[in-house]
């Protein structure tokens, strides 16, 4: 039998055409090289950028760079089982989270993996990790308080829910101590909190866990943790996955708080991930990109509007400063996406000022509305007093003679500088705050010796839930000191001093 050349042609055509649909190069790849939890793959016409990849073994990667000839995937996992020649798969996914009450409790990985033992995670719902922010007319401006139980933030930094507010310091500042007593101070106030650990040792992480178990916080929080033993893709993953699992929260009429501690290891993540993936290199090595970074995770922290559920997404990230330098990439970077910052001193934090805020120079530019009216009665003079106190301080330092009115303010600074400072895991609710900030502003610790203060301080607590409950609570309700209220409370107050006295002398 003979066969012709143009048959053959025909065959080997056939054969060509059935080849492109066994396997599709759009959909499979193959892994070029592979090193430094990077693969390189050629293939995967079609795969999405931040896609889930599957390559042998369990191990996934994510799609991060696509370039004309191939693809730059960094690795989830074990990077060392993936070889070079190994088939890699699409998911068709991009990397989702599970999300839903059911996390609440749980400490999970930025892949939702489970890390607490406690079994696996029960839910349908899942959430996509990177997500738009939501819109303008979406939005409504930030109203509602989110109350730390910090007397020095809620008075005179407050914070309001859908707020993005910075934590800046050195390190060792008490910047994850806020952040812990804000999540604490959460308790029956329908928050959930979600507190996600960005390169931290695991020591470090599993004592937050403890705090938060032992004051009863996990009924109402997620920690979602990528270790510095963690490939730093998975850190770099971890803020997306907390923000995402809060928004599921947001989106149902809920609200939700996140803490991200914090943000300079995850531009350092980045950064090794956009170096390894070859991406030039920028200022102070970061990738070109490391604005948008922050910017569209911190964006999506909002308040709905009643339209739209009225949820809410209040973020606190941390930035660790080096030697108290706030104009490096990062930080400035963070500062100028955030709608404030409190600012943690090292001077102030040896010297027994703690929490350690600076408040000269710590603001919060949209939390103002949200700070109940009472609370700006009270503090409303709070900052100008104390800016005006450190002034006299300097001033007194040089051993000047000081009139009596500047001896009195001197005084009276001294005073509410000491009713500010607050010990960890002791939040307090707001109108105590308001009690003991009245006190200090209407003179009422003028007669009293620094070191009587604490002391005071308790006793005035104490005093008030004891014979005059109902007091605090009209205060909490009516939200306002009404005259009558004022004078109410100054009457009590004087006969708690003349008490308290008569007890310490
Ligand atoms: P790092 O840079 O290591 O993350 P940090 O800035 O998060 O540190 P913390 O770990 O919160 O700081 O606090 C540092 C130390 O100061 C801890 O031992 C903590 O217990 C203590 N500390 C923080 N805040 C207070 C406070 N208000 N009163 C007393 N001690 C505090
Ligand atoms: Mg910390």
């Amino acid at each position: 039998m003979e066969i012709k050349a143009d048959e053959i042609s025909k065959i080997i055509q056939q054969q060509i055409e059935g080849y492109d649909t066994e396997i599709d190069i759009k959909e499979v790849g193959t892994v070029t090289s592979v090193g430094d939890g990077i693969a390189r793959v050629y293939g995967l016409d079609h795969v999405m950028f931040n896609e889930l990849i599957e390559f042998p073994n369990d191990v996934y990667g994510l799609a991060l760079n696509l370039e004309e000839n191939s693809v730059g995937a960094v690795l989830l996992g074990e990077g060392h089982l993936v070889k070079e020649g190994d088939l890699v798969k699409r998911t068709h996914r991009i990397t989702q989270v599970p999300s839903g009450p059911d996390l609440i409790g749980r400490v999970v990985n930025p892949l939702g993996i489970p890390l607490d033992g406690k079994g696996p995670i029960k839910t349908d719902t899942h959430m996509v990790v990177e997500r738009l922010a939501p819109g303008v007319v979406e939005r409504m401006p930030v109203k509602e308080p989110l109350q730390t139980g910090i007397k020095a933030i809620d008075a005179m930094i407050p914070i309001g829910r859908g707020q993005r507010e910075l934590i800046i310091g050195d390190r060792q500042t008490g910047k994850t101590a806020i952040a812990i007593d804000t999540i604490i101070n959460q308790k029956g106030k329908d928050v959930v909190c979600i507190y996600v650990a960005i390169g931290q040792k695991n020591s470090t992480v599993a004592y937050i866990i403890k705090i938060l178990e032992d004051y009863g916080a996990m009924d109402y929080s997620i920690v979602v943790t990528a270790s510095a033993s963690d490939p730093s893709p998975l850190q770099y993953l971890a803020p997306y996955s907390g923000c995402a699992m809060g928004e599921y929260f947001r989106d149902n009429g809920q609200h939700s708080l996140l803490i991200y501690d914090d943000l300079s290891k995850h531009a350092a993540a980045y950064r090794e991930i956009a170096l390894l993936l070859r991406r030039p290199p920028g200022r102070e090595a970061y990738p070109g990109d490391v604005f948008y970074l922050h910017s569209r995770l911190l964006e999506r922290a909002a308040k709905y509007n009643d339209k739209n559920g009225g949820g809410s997404l209040t973020a606190l990230p941390i930035i660790e400063t080096q030697a108290g330098d706030v104009s490096g990439y990062i930080p400035t970077n963070v500062i100028s996406i955030t709608d404030g910052q409190i600012y943690l001193e090292p001077e102030l934090f040896n010297a027994g000022i703690r929490p350690a805020i600076n408040v000269g120079i710590s603001v919060s530019r949209v939390g103002g509305n949200a700070q109940i009216k009472a609370m700006k009665q009270v503090a409303g003079q709070l900052r100008l007093d104390l800016a005006q106190y450190r002034e006299l301080v300097t001033f007194a330092q040089f051993g000047t003679e000081l009139d009596k009115a500047s001896q009195a303010q001197l005084n009276r600074g001294e005073r509410l500088t000491e009713v500010l400072k607050q010990g960890q895991y002791v939040p307090l609710s707001v109108e105590k705050q308001i009690l003991v900030i009245y006190a200090g502003n209407r003179g009422f610790l003028d007669d009293f010796e620094i070191d009587q203060i604490e002391n005071y301080e308790k006793s005035l607590y104490e005093y008030f839930e004891r014979e005059h409950p109902d007091l605090l609570k009209e205060i909490a309700e009516k939200k306002e000191i009404s005259p009558e209220l004022d004078e109410t409370i100054n009457k009590i107050m004087t006969t708690f001093n003349q008490e308290f006295k008569g007890e310490n002398e």
